[in-house]
């Protein structure tokens, strides 16, 4: 099979040293697949189409290792992906310390729950300049090609279809590639989306404004801890290296205003939990801060010749961390419907309609929710509660970690049945520690 999906295509790819000589192939349709991107989307792309022997160019104007403006928190879902694609070892083996629990304190009460699955148990933190290098290094493995420091200057576009990429190395020439589908996974400035002007729907504008930093001696246990307050949150996970990922958030509204003084802004929230300001100072920060506000919106994922994953395609707020979760995701739909149509198994448009509506299925829920969560406005007074019932309830707050892991839906926490379980269990125990005390 996979001979004779190469065997379709032209021979004269490699050179006698194995070298793709680009000038030799630049206008023939020289690979199957073009990634522009090549993190959380873009390599698992690049490494899934590769692996089933198609040929694969990923370019990203980066280098890697190299950091981006992101914190990273990766959901046990994720490191599941890890796991199938024969990777999760090699994380592990970085030093990245797993999460075993999810703890949510809301004030008066915390939430503290396991956030995975029985396969997929704990989630992690990994920097994102050793995890995007991994994954780069894993589609290089698998045999897609790939050219760092290459900016995509321009899309190609043939008979209203996406036919290849033209863009230059750092210090190299401009140089055209051809491909049967040009795969945009370059961000939420997506360069390919702003060539093929997707449809785009059920945007909602930035909501929240958050700044991280790295802190050394700051020990989080395996807990990723969440604090949610009135207009504020903030979240601390450890990741490489003995350090731990703080990051606090405010308002959009009050974005330009907070700018002014961010590490001020920070340390007052984080001032909103006495417990976790006094742990904070005894701890020394060792980064500047960096921040984001992003505005949430899908895009329909695909046209001739052209497919969207990752942020590119879909972008919520950061503040369930669903991103590289939703990336790996998609990597592994796209690169599954390409395949169906690559193989002949199905037209391009079915294939990748099926991709656009698994994709808006299953994060929909999760998109509301993140919206919601986002402005940082109080819970509404029935979620107040179920949350008071859910205190001590283990079972619950599994449930409850796992919906903002994304490993169930907001439709499966909020179904009528378990709101009722919940607060049956809590009206049955009514001395419960909800009840009774704080935390
Ligand atoms: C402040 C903040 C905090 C976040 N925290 C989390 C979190 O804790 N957990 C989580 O899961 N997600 C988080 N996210 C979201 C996460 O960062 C993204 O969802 C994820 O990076 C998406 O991956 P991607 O591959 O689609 O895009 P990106 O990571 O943006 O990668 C796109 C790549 O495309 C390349 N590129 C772009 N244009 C071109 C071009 N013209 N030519 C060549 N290359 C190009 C870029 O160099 C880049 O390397 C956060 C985001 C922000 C802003």
């Amino acid at each position: 099979m996979r001979g004779n999906r190469k065997a379709n295509w032209p021979t004269r790819l490699i050179s006698a040293a194995g070298i793709i000589r680009s000038e030799e192939v630049a206008m023939t349709n020289a690979f199957d697949a073009i990634v522009v991107g090549a993190r959380c989307a873009g390599s698992p792309v690049a490494m899934l189409l590769a692996r089933q022997g198609y040929r694969v160019l990923a370019v990203d104007r980066a280098s890697f290792p190299s950091d981006t403006i992101s914190t990273h928190f990766l959901h046990p879902l994720g490191a599941g992906s890890l796991a199938r694609w024969g990777l999760l070892d090699r994380l592990a083996a970085t030093g990245c310390p797993p999460i075993h629990t999810y703890a949510f304190d809301f004030g008066p009460f915390t939430l503290a729950g396991v956030p995975g699955t029985a396969e997929s148990p704990l989630g992690y933190c990994p920097r994102r300049t050793i995890l995007d290098k991994l994954l780069v290094d894993a589609a290089a493995e698998a045999g897609a090609e790939i050219r760092e420091d290459f900016t995509v200057d321009e899309v190609l576009i043939e008979d209203g279809s996406v036919v290849g990429i033209k863009g230059r190395s750092k210090h190299g020439q401009s140089v055209s590639e051809r491909a049967r589908i040009v795969v945009g996974a370059d961000g939420r400035s997506s360069l390919v989306a702003e060539a093929v002007r997707p449809e785009q729907y059920n945007e909602k504008p930035p909501l929240l404004a958050g700044y991280y930093s790295y802190w050394s001696g700051l020990p989080m246990e395996g807990r990723l801890e969440n604090y949610i307050r009135d207009k504020r949150g903030f979240a601390a996970g450890q990741t490489h290296d003995g350090l731990t990922l703080v990051i606090a958030g405010w308002p959009y509204a009050e974005f330009a205003e907070n700018r002014k003084d961010i590490e001020g802004h920070y340390l007052k929230a984080i001032e909103l939990a006495p417990a976790f300001a006094e742990r904070l100072r005894g701890a020394t920060r060792q980064a500047r801060f960096a921040g984001a506000a992003v505005p949430n919106y899908f895009r329909k994922p695909y046209g001739r010749g052209w497919v969207l994953v990752g942020d590119a395609g879909y972008n919520r707020d950061f503040i369930t961390a669903q991103g590289i979760l939703d990336a790996f995701r998609d990597a592994e739909l796209c690169a599954a419907a390409l395949d169906r149509f690559f193989s002949g198994t199905q037209p391009f448009e079915n294939a990748m309609d099926e991709y656009h509506r698994t994709r808006d299925a299953r994060v929909e829920a999760m998109y509301g929710l993140t919206c919601q969560l986002a402005t940082l406005e109080p819970p509404p007074a029935d979620l107040q509660q179920l949350l008071a019932a859910a205190h001590g309830n283990q079972s619950a707050m599994d449930g409850f970690a796992r919906m903002n892991a994304g490993t169930i839906s907001p439709t499966e926490f909020f179904a009528p049945e378990n709101v009722e379980a919940i607060m049956s269990a809590a009206a049955s125990n009514p001395h419960g520690p909800a009840r009774r005390s704080s935390n």
